[in-house]
């Protein structure tokens, strides 16, 4: 069977903290490779993104483009409207039904699962893999919904959820990089070399993003 990751984010833009971090998280989960997805449209976001759908998927296909371990993703960009990780979720089972699901997630993302569109079944669907820094302690099951707590049993160092999907955490590189440092930076005329893919930089310099 086939271990896929799943890293979503709006990616506005795609930086290398989050291509590290998809790096390590298919090192060290033995992954085949990681999808990366940019949302269409965050539901949970209260500004709308600075690059358009096209341009941010564009740069994410740039950076991870000459990596064999990742891959971007059209999905949620194609499907339009918000896009909602169940939905995501459902239709990467739909078209690979064979595969072993991990997705990750941030911790600042995590803990607003409670608010997502049907928690219950993205945490059946997939194994939740919790990306945190290094020392960090990660509350598992608190971010969660009361009626959802009682599914989970421990089980070593993660949980387990009574469908079979696991929730467990893992420590990634600590790159303190954001998208909106970058895109005040790029509106301030600073420069953003070495922050993003060298691909990106020139994408969002030739395009003039931000
Ligand atoms: P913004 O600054 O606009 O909020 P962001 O840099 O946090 O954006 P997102 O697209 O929102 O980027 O993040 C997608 C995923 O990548 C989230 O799960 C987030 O926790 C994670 N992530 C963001 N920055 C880093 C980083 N520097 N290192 C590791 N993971 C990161």
């Amino acid at each position: 069977m086939k271990k896929v990751g799943i890293f979503g984010g709006t990616f506005d833009p795609v930086h290398l903290g989050h291509l590290r971090a998809a790096e390590e998280f298919a090192e060290g989960l033995k992954l085949d490779h990681v999808i990366m997805v940019p949302s269409a449209n965050p539901p949970h976001r209260e500004e709308s993104p600075g690059a358009g759908p096209r341009d941010r998927l564009e740069m994410v296909r740039l950076a991870t483009g000459a990596n064999p371990r990742l891959e971007a993703s059209d999905l949620e960009i194609e499907r339009g409207g918000s896009s909602y990780t169940v939905d995501t979720l459902l239709e990467i089972r739909r078209r690979q039904p064979e595969w072993e699901l991990f997705m990750a997630l941030g911790t600042d993302a995590y803990n607003d699962i409670s608010k997502w569109r049907r928690p219950g079944e993205v945490i059946s669907l997939a194994h939740l893999v919790l990306l945190t820094r290094p020392g960090f302690a990660v509350d598992f099951l608190g971010p969660l919904p009361e009626a959802l707590r009682t599914e989970y049993s421990r089980e070593g160092d993660m949980y387990r959820h009574s469908a079979g999907a696991t929730l467990r955490s893992m420590s990634v590189s600590a790159l303190d990089i954001s998208a909106g440092s970058i895109r005040s930076l790029v509106s301030r005329g600073l420069s953003i070399r070495y922050l993003v893919h060298s691909d990106v930089f020139e994408y969002i310099q030739r395009k003039g993003i931000y």
